[in-house]
């Protein structure tokens, strides 16, 4: 038997971290096993549905590096693989199940049913709401087509229990007593996500369905639909949810959780891709820096985890730095060189001399762009950084630091940074300060801030005048201390 998994969002808004794990970790198995890997809309919530989030959702999974072999933009033996054209299918799956009295039209209102559940708890019994069928399908026909509202339900049978074996979770059991004559069509005529899902799960031959733990308490309904189809259940395994450092689900008050936010922040997909295979799943060998070749090789889902993941943004932070730091040093350039605006040749030549340094110390590619921006500015406008300067400028040491530096570098020949260390570092015992309060002056100067990139090899890669000129711009801007 071939894998086939799929993964089923519903475009009513961005890809979030959640469905992306789900995705992962179904295109993981589907990779280590040989099988397909599927994108299908859950797209029945025609109001919010919109192709933006369409096309969104699939540069998310494009930019993870998740390929799907059949479904929405690629194609395949099932059609457009967007339930909104399948309506027709699932009209036809419960005018079968109406027939064969499996579901029948519900022409109770909400407020009855509230209120037959209300007497259900107080009777003490499964809460339960009674079956609303009349035993008289040809009686409803009349009704429905007389125009009289109803919703299509699930005829639960009274006793007896589903049960399954979830991958992750391991036997599973639900007694039919707790469950309610779930509802198939609304009474707009909509197919359910039960219904629609679970159609698309047995045409489409899915063989697993590996998704959220939220889903759980669903599965007992699909394993029921898919049955009266006539169908084998595929095997199931709920995975982990993903909760907040805090303790707490993953939600908004975690910030933006949408893929879409992450590519934005500029992290690596690479980096991203390890660090979700990370939520729910361990390579083993205590290693948490894996290709993705080596991911797939290693991956099953029985080696899923029951325990909540935590989705951690400072492991994120640390693991998109290996990535970084593991770049070619090309690769790294032209990554970066994007976010940087046009380069004339000098600035470019500027930019390759002193990438390996920002290679070395950057967590994100936006911070590397940041720290480069002070070699493209022309020397009379370096803006500083207020905090930097009141740190740095505002004090007894300012206007010695960068006299003592102008001092040894006006002249110094010839210009390296082994030369330019060595004459800086012989200034500050000359002037007895400490490299804090002798060189951030001077960092604070050239570059506008008091982070940046390697000092001597920064001085070395602007140039000497271009050195002295922003030394020499700053010192006339010092204001002298009003004591501290
Ligand atoms: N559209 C559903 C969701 O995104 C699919 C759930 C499932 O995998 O069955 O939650």
């Amino acid at each position: 038997m071939s894998v086939r998994v799929r993964i089923a969002p519903s475009p009513t808004g961005s890809l979030h971290v959640g469905n992306a794990r789900s995705a992962l970790f179904n295109w993981l198995f589907a990779r280590h096993h040989g099988g397909t890997f599927i994108l299908r809309l859950d797209d029945t919530d025609v109001e919010r549905s919109e192709e933006h989030h369409v096309v969104q959702i699939q540069e998310s999974f494009r930019w993870l590096g998740l390929d799907w072999d059949e479904g929405v933009g690629v194609g395949g033996p099932h059609g457009t693989y967007r339930q909104s054209d399948r309506l027709d299918r699932y009209a036809e799956v419960v005018d079968g199940f109406l027939a064969r009295g499996i579901a029948y039209r519900d022409f109770r209102s909400p407020d009855e049913l509230d209120e037959l559940r209300r007497a259900a708890q107080a009777a003490g019994g499964p809460p339960r709401v009674p079956s609303g069928a009349s035993g008289d399908p040809v009686a409803d026909l009349a009704r429905a087509e007389a125009g009289e509202s109803f919703t299509v339900r699930f005829a639960v049978p009274a006793e007896g229990a589903v049960e399954f074996d979830d991958v992750v979770r391991g036997p599973m059991r639900f007694d039919l007593a707790n469950e309610d004559d779930f509802v198939l069509v609304r009474s707009s005529g909509m197919p359910t996500y039960h219904l629609a899902s679970t159609v698309d799960d047995v045409d489409y031959e899915i063989t697993h369905v590996a998704r959220g733990e939220d889903l759980l308490a669903s599965t007992p309904k699909h394993i029921l639909i898919t049955r009266a189809m006539g169908a084998e259940p595929p095997t199931y395994a709920h995975m982990p949810l993903l909760f907040g450092p805090d303790g707490k689900k993953l939600s908004k008050r975690h910030g933006d959780t949408s893929v879409r936010a992450f590519m934005d922040a500029g992290y690596l997909p690479e980096a991203m891709f390890n660090f979700m295979c990370l939520l729910g799943w361990s390579y083993g060998e205590d290693r948490e820096v894996f290709s993705k070749e080596e991911a797939v090789a290693a991956f099953d889902l029985d080696a899923v985890g029951k325990n909540t993941a935590v989705f951690d943004t400072t492991k994120l932070d640390w693991l998109n730095g290996e990535y970084i730091r593991a770049l070619d040093g090309t690769d790294f350039v032209d990554r970066v060189r994007p976010m940087l605006g046009d380069l004339d040749p000098e600035q470019e030549r500027r930019f390759e001399a002193i990438a390996s340094l920002v290679q070395e110390r950057t967590k994100k590619l936006p911070e590397a762009a940041d720290q480069v921006g002070f070699l493209f500015v022309a020397d009379d406008a370096i803006e500083f950084d207020e905090a930097s300067w009141r740190k740095q400028m505002t004090k007894d040491f300012s206007r010695p630091a960068l006299e003592g530096g102008l001092a040894v570098l006006g002249d110094l020949e010839p210009w390296t940074t082994e030369a330019i260390d060595g004459a800086l570092r012989g200034n500050l015992e000359t002037q007895g300060l400490n490299a804090r309060k002798g060189l951030q002056p001077l960092r604070v100067a050239l570059t506008g801030s008091a982070v940046s990139p390697p000092l001597f090899e920064s001085m070395e890669v602007l140039g000497k005048d271009a050195t002295v000129a922003r030394l020499e711009r700053a010192l006339s801007m010092v204001e002298d201390p009003a004591g501290d």
